[in-house]
């Protein structure tokens, strides 16, 4: 074969190449393009002219300062294939290909082998640049590049989240077990508490029926109040008392009981009482089974429990009719005493204002008349005044018994002579006159006297007044009847206390209620007992006794 046809095989076989080939003359930096293939020419948008015979750094200038780098590298490569005589195979470079006119340039991957082509003396004279497109590759290599950094990133993401989890696990983990701690120990505390709240309504329940064993043996009526003010409990007194059930007590309960008159009274002072939370008292009447009001002293108080707070409130009512009744005798006698020695006294003043005008004429058939009303006045007044030393004597055990022995049917007569003398019924002694006492004789006299006058005036339409003396066993009794209007069954306990009188209310019989007072006392002192038979209409024995001396000759 001769080189011509050596030449057109190489050139066809040239251009037929799908890569792009461009030969080089070796002369560094220039590296002159003195051949391109059809395929190079096709893809640069170049024509032939435009790229042969021109140093190839000036044909394709670096797009940016990246594809700059890639030329610094592809021109080393030149270089180093010129240096090494060898065929250099340059990394995968990427340039911005030119594009044709109007169209944007693209972004492409080649790879460039450099062969060396040598002259007759060996000496490189020539460089080919085989180029291969390997933009798809790249582009899935890169594609896979990113996928395997996102995959990586999706990872180290995930990791976080593992870790994000790990950790929120681990503190859910402590929470939970902090949590079931938590629960543990309200559980406990829960039953803790139960337990406690049982012990404690237990206790609650025994001092209740403690105290409420305590309220029922009191003498007192008691009960407890709700702080709302409904009663809790009355004690065994109320119902006692009272005479209502259980149900009547819960029913209307104190409204049934208290004096309609001391109602709104008492319904007030208790509520004024309760908003103090201090106790109080105040009294009022209640009505017993018998009908018969009764004065009460109410005492409230309320129960504080361990905190100070008040749970309930306390009452009791106590019987003080007596004490009331003993007060209203009391009054009753300080106006009586006033009245029965005004008496005296007004007649005294007015026999001595008499006496006065007539004193000039001596022999006045009124003079004796009104020495007379004078002595009796005075003597009033002296009784009236000796029964109050008596009884303040007495309650002070001032009184000395001069004790002698004498014939009680003596004394009867020595002290009944003067009043029969005033007087207009008979008096009549009876019985076994020859008995002896051993006695304070005076005493007696003023015990006799005061029975004996207490029948001239209490019964004074009676026409006999009656003493008689009997043996009862080792005592002599001596009792004194009339047939006057008689007393009350009710009353006779009250006879001999001190102040009574039967009617208090009027004046129609004057006495201040000392007389049978200090006849008992006497009597008492004597070792005797004192008592009363009576019936209304019928009359009244009151009688004595005193202890008898046998053996008298
Ligand atoms: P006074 O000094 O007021 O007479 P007493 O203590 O002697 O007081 O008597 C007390 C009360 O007993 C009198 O108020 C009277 O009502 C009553 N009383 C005493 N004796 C008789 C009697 N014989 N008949 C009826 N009532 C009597």
């Amino acid at each position: 074969m001769n080189d011509v046809v050596n030449a057109q095989m190489f050139e066809a076989l040239f251009n037929q190449s799908p890569s792009p080939v461009s030969v080089v003359r070796a002369d560094a930096p220039a590296f002159t393009i003195v051949a391109v293939n059809d395929v190079y020419v096709k893809r640069s948008y170049l024509n032939k002219d435009q790229i042969l015979n021109k140093p190839s750094f000036e044909v394709y200038k670096p797009w940016d300062e990246a594809s700059a780098e890639q030329f610094k590298l592809l021109r080393e490569g030149l270089m180093q294939a010129v240096y090494d005589k060898q065929q250099i195979n340059l990394p995968t470079l990427s340039f911005e290909a030119p594009a044709k006119d109007g169209e944007a340039g693209s972004r492409s991957w080649w790879q460039i082998q450099i062969s060396p082509v040598l002259d007759t003396a060996g000496e490189v004279e020539y460089l080919m640049c085989v180029t291969r497109n390997v933009t798809e590759q790249e582009q899935v290599r890169k594609q896979a590049e990113e996928s395997r950094e996102k995959e990586q990133e999706l990872n180290e993401e995930l990791q976080v989240i593992n870790e994000e989890l790990a950790a929120t696990n681990e503190e859910l983990t402590s929470t939970i077990e902090e949590l079931s701690y938590s629960q543990e120990r309200l559980s406990r505390l829960n039953n803790e508490l139960e337990e406690r709240i049982t012990a404690r309504t237990a206790a609650l329940t025994a001092s209740e029926r403690r105290y409420k064993t305590i309220l029922n043996t009191l003498p007192q009526i008691a009960w407890t109040t709700t702080l709302q003010g409904d009663v809790s409990f009355f004690n065994q007194r109320w119902y006692e008392y009272t005479g209502l059930s259980v149900e009547q007590s819960k029913a209307t309960g104190w409204e049934d009981v208290i004096h309609p008159d001391d109602l709104e009274y008492s319904v007030r002072t208790y509520r004024d009482i309760v908003a103090t939370k201090r106790p109080g008292e105040y009294e009022l009447r209640e009505k017993g089974t018998d009908g018969i009001y009764r004065w009460h002293l109410i005492r409230v108080q309320p129960i504080r429990n361990e905190f100070g707070d008040i749970e309930h409130w306390i009452g009791t009512a106590t019987d003080i009719d007596s004490i009331k009744q003993l007060q209203q005798q009391k009054d009753d006698f300080i106006s009586i005493a006033s009245h029965e020695l005004k008496t005296p006294i007004t007649s005294l003043k007015a026999s001595l204002q008499l006496m006065d005008k007539v004193k000039d004429n001596p022999t006045s058939d009124m003079m004796p008349r009104l020495i007379l009303q004078s002595r009796k006045s005075i003597q009033r007044v002296s009784v009236l005044i000796e029964d109050l030393l008596n009884v303040s004597r007495l309650q002070q055990g001032e009184v000395q018994l001069n004790k002698s022995t004498f014939i009680v049917s003596q004394l009867l007569n020595a002290c009944c002579n003067p009043i029969a003398i005033m007087g207009k019924q008979k008096i009549k002694i009876d019985g076994e006159v020859e008995l002896q006492v051993c006695a304070d004789e005076h005493r007696i006299d003023q015990v006799v006297t005061n029975l004996v006058n207490n029948a001239v005036k209490y019964a004074p339409e009676s026409e006999f007044i009656t003493l008689c003396i009997e043996k009862d066993f080792d005592m002599v009794k001596v009792s004194v009847s009339d047939n006057g209007p008689g007393v009350s069954e009710d009353k006779i306990p009250h006879l001999f206390d001190r102040y009574y009188r039967v009617d208090s209310s009027g004046y129609h019989a004057s006495g201040l209620g000392l007389g049978l007072y200090i006849s008992a006392e006497i009597i008492k002192r004597h070792g005797g007992e004192i008592g009363v038979d009576s019936k209304i209409g019928k009359g009244s024995t009151f009688w004595f006794t005193l202890p008898l001396i046998e053996d008298y000759d």
